[in-house]
């Protein structure tokens, strides 16, 4: 017997257009929608047939890209430096592009280059990134990926189990240990972090002790092995705060290569604003601020947020309801 189904009419307007529900973010500016596929192609099924050294090539190292004006720079095959590792990173409509790791150490790091060309940080580059929207997205996409896996092979240069040497395969998304046959494959490291408020919609700002001084930002820390995110929200945040959380709620996720994470979001409440207790090793400041009061710290220079294009960004304009403000010109910023 087949199942009849019906839409809601609650659900759609009257024309018939089905209403997406609101979703995390919708309140501000979010040119890089949480819920689409990536808009390179990873193809995995030609990372081990295609020639990598016919591709157009994005150069990496030591968690830089190289770029010219905030944007990504692709090189031919005959423009680029010799490289000491190519890693397969898709199709971009019907290019293969990949990432190379350039065997000089020293490769863009002129900023008087040939164009202006240089290597940049991914950290640098997010706010730039952010203000090009879905061509910045593709660039975001293209820099993380390239970062996140080139630090992998970076970091992992030998067998785990034997200790000998491995060599890159499948495209660079695989080492092989020929002393036992073993494969190695990348690793991401999840960590959560957690935009909490309390009764009255005041938000926690934090600063880890390792931080530049005026920097905050919200609770965070790693998934450990054998725990959900949820429990990892509630364990991190216990142990750095003593807040005890409810309505734990996902909202996306980043891919944080500095070196080898994925940022898991979520926002959550506390009831008790008054058990706030630091862990003075971790984090050295906390406390809860109104909307107002957070947009004077931050016009002030007082307080330093996260950058733009950061899902910690995110979070925090969108309990702000709106684009944060920028520092005032006269403000002092250290960044
Ligand atoms: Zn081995």
């Amino acid at each position: 017997m087949g199942h009849q189904w019906s839409v809601s009419s609650a659900a759609c307007f009257p024309w018939g257009i089905c209403r997406r529900v609101a979703q995390y973010g919708d309140r501000v500016r979010n040119p890089w929608p949480l819920d689409l596929p990536s808009r390179i192609d990873r193809a995995a099924e030609r990372r081990e047939s295609t020639d990598l050294e016919s591709c157009d090539a994005i150069v990496v190292r030591d968690g830089r890209v190289l770029t010219a004006d905030g944007r990504l720079v692709e090189l031919a095959p005959d423009a680029q430096p010799s490289a000491s590792l190519r890693i397969y990173l898709g199709r971009d409509g019907d290019r293969d592009l990949v990432a190379l790791v350039p065997e000089d150490p020293g490769f863009g790091a002129d900023p008087d280059g040939i164009g202006g060309e240089r290597m940049r940080g991914l950290r640098d580059l997010l706010a730039g990134f952010w203000d090009r929207g879905a061509e910045g997205e593709r660039d975001h996409e293209l820099a993380s990926t390239a970062v996140a896996i080139a630090n992998w092979h970076a970091s992992h240069p030998r067998c785990a189990l034997c200790g000998e040497p491995t060599v890159p395969t499948s495209g660079g998304w695989v080492r092989r240990c020929d002393n036992d046959e073993r494969e190695h494959y990348p690793r991401t490291d999840p960590a959560i972090i957690v935009a909490i408020t309390d009764p009255v919609d005041r938000l926690l700002i934090a600063h880890a002790a390792a931080w530049s001084p005026k920097r905050f930002s919200h609770l965070a820390g790693y998934v450990e092995p054998g725990e959900t995110f949820e429990q990892a929200v509630h364990r991190e945040v216990a142990e750095e705060s003593s807040l005890a959380l409810s309505s734990v709620e996902y909202l996306g996720s980043q891919p944080w290569p500095f070196p080898a994470s994925v940022m898991v979001a979520f926002r959550a409440v506390t009831e008790d604003p008054e058990a706030l207790d630091l862990d003075m090793d971790e984090v050295s400041e906390a406390r809860f601020v109104t909307r107002e009061e957070l947009a004077e710290l931050v016009r002030t220079g007082e307080v330093i947020l996260a950058p733009k294009g950061s899902v910690a960004r995110r979070m925090l304009e969108d309990w702000f309801g709106g684009v944060l403000p920028e520092p005032r010109p006269d403000a002092t910023v250290d960044v």
